[in-house]
């Protein structure tokens, strides 16, 4: 099949106006960007690769730069730069808060990005904690727990059996020891949601806790830490159309103060003196500051509240029927294509969002992405997208198969060690 093809079901449906009732795409940067075509010309760029990085909204662009003549250092200075900017850092704090549907007494931690969020959890987990977690993680979330008590889940076939699989793993932990369950809201790779609440409600039901990731689900999706009721969410801000370097870890307190704080130094200290021996005494936050020690990347905080008042505003309920027509309007040009194989665990009907990974028979995926870009301007992921135990297992791939760095060429007719994919949203 060629390039083409696909080109035309992915690009091209993506590209078909939406619904009247739903809502237009938000003005992103990037939007009218040309690229050159090894066939000769130009044409106007395709970013459909949200999942890694979603175009900044221009809204949040905007923002940013009308607070920039004002940029000072925040927390520590008397002037007035630095008062504003640390009141702007604050209520960055509070609107974030309130975007998450946060309770009372939980905490915002500005962080640099989901990774960051997940690995300072990690850090902060009481002693003697055992963590479950599904194989089927992007590798931010399944990777940080490695030096406590991880139990490994096997991929689900049904939200069902996510729900079965965990409790049964559960009902066998030590219920007197701390519990995490770490668990994705929407999946990177086949953009399926996953059930958080009954996970929620199997975690709490059996003493344990539970940790969102929601890095793919922020951007498409209301949030509310409290009707999920999970303890905490991880997202990061450059996947919610702000710019890169900011993430955020929010929730409960309780283990965040108890914690050690992340990283050393000012910011997270509230007073240090040296002692007669000669040592010296720290007595950290209890703050979120206590795990933001360094200056605070200010306008990252800025720009994160920027992009979740901007999707309020915009409206979450017109966002999610414009994505659900494009992702319909993608999914039926693939089908319509036989070399096709979209990749998914829960089945075609379960909901998801605008993410959807592929293999096309005969094709390396690598090269088959590299055409979409070179010949058609299209841009798209390849690989195996920082979830490699799950594209394997969609895949069929044999769990220690090379895949993303180092696939062997899958000739003509071959199975793909590798996918495609294809992702949008709210400026698609
Ligand atoms: N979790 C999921 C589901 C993701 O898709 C990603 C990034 O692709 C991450 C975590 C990590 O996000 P970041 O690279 O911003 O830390």
């Amino acid at each position: 099949m060629p390039a083409s093809t696909a080109a035309t079901a992915t690009a091209a449906a993506a590209a078909e106006s939406a619904d009247p009732c739903c809502a237009e795409p938000l003005p992103v940067l990037g939007r009218d960007v040309t690229v050159p075509l090894v066939t000769g010309g130009e044409v106007t760029y395709a970013a459909l690769d949200y999942a890694a990085s979603a175009p900044a909204l221009q809204r949040v662009w905007d923002d940013v730069a009308a607070y920039a003549p004002y940029y000072g250092s925040v927390h520590r200075g008397a002037g007035y730069l630095s008062q504003l900017s640390t009141d702007l850092f604050e209520n960055a704090r509070r609107t974030v808060a309130e975007f998450l549907g946060c309770r009372e007494g939980d905490q915002v931690v500005f962080t640099r990005s989901t990774t960051d969020s997940l690995n300072l959890l990690a850090a902060a987990l009481p002693a003697d904690c055992q963590v479950f977690v599904f194989e089927t993680e992007h590798h931010a979330s399944l990777l940080p727990w490695r030096d406590a008590r991880v139990t490994y889940l096997n991929a689900p076939r049904t939200p069902g059996d996510a729900v079965r699989n965990l409790e049964r793993a559960l009902a066998d932990r030590d219920p007197y020891g701390p519990a995490l369950v770490c668990v994705t809201g929407a999946s990177n790779v086949t953009g399926e949601l996953w059930p958080v609440r009954e996970l929620a409600a199997a975690a709490h039901a059996h003493g344990a806790r539970i940790v969102l990731d929601a890095a793919q689900l922020a951007p498409h999706h209301p949030l509310d830490i409290a009707e999920l009721d999970v303890d905490w969410v991880a997202f990061s801000g450059h996947k919610l159309y702000a710019p890169f370097g900011s993430g955020v870890l929010a929730g409960r307190a309780d283990w965040l103060r108890a914690a050690e704080p992340y990283l050393a130094g000012g910011g997270a200290s509230r007073t240090v003196t040296r002692r007669t021996d000669g040592g010296v005494d720290v007595e950290w936050h209890d703050t979120a500051a206590r795990h933001e020690a360094g200056s605070p990347n200010v306008i990252g905080a800025y720009s994160i509240a920027a992009a979740c008042k901007a999707l309020t505003e915009a409206g979450f309920d017109a966002l999610v029927a414009r994505e659900r027509q494009l992702i319909r309007t993608v999914r039926e040009g693939l089908a319509e294509v036989p070399e096709v194989r979209v990749l998914s665990l829960f089945g075609d009907d379960a909901p998801r969002v605008g993410v959807i990974s592929f293999v096309v028979d005969g094709w390396n995926s690598s090269h088959f992405a590299a055409a979409l870009s070179a010949e058609y301007g299209i841009g798209v992921r390849d690989g195996l997208f920082c979830a490699h135990p799950l594209v394997r297992t969609l895949l069929g791939s044999a769990p220690d198969e090379p895949g993303e760095c180092g696939a062997p060429e899958a000739a003509p007719g071959e199975r793909s060690l590798n996918a495609i994919r294809v992702s949008f949203g709210a400026g698609t």
